[in-house]
């Protein structure tokens, strides 16, 4: 399957952070642009301009509410730096097959009773 390569205008640009100053989610905004979030979002990577400008505007429209730099504002649809940086850090754990221990149950073991604890003292 060929990578589809969208190119982001200027003028696309502008009404994506436009469309972040006005509160909009960012995915939301990606989707309505036709644009794919991982290619807005790996831009900021190679162009120093872009990514303080989407930075600014993510930073300046992000909830108050959430608690950033966790799964739960990811979750939210937070795609400011602290939640993206906690989210990569995420990632990579999950590439190196650490989830494992994420998502590993918690072993239970039953509290000793008073009585066998006895019998064991005495
Ligand atoms: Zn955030």
């Amino acid at each position: 399957m060929r990578r589809a390569h969208t190119r982001l205008f200027p003028g696309v640009r502008q009404q994506l952070l436009d469309a972040i100053y006005a509160g909009r989610p960012f995915r939301a905004i990606v989707i309505d642009l036709g644009l794919i979030s991982d290619q807005v979002l790996g831009l900021t990577k190679t162009e120093e301009h872009w990514a303080a400008a989407l930075e600014a505007a993510l930073m300046a429209s992000r909830r108050d509410d959430l608690t950033h730099g966790t799964n739960a504002a990811y979750a939210q649809g937070c795609v400011c730096s602290d939640c993206r940086a906690h989210q990569r850090i995420w990632m990579d754990r999950r590439e190196r097959g650490e989830h494992a221990s994420l998502s590993e149950p918690v072993q239970w073991s039953p509290p000793p009773s008073p009585r066998s604890w006895n019998q064991g003292r005495l």
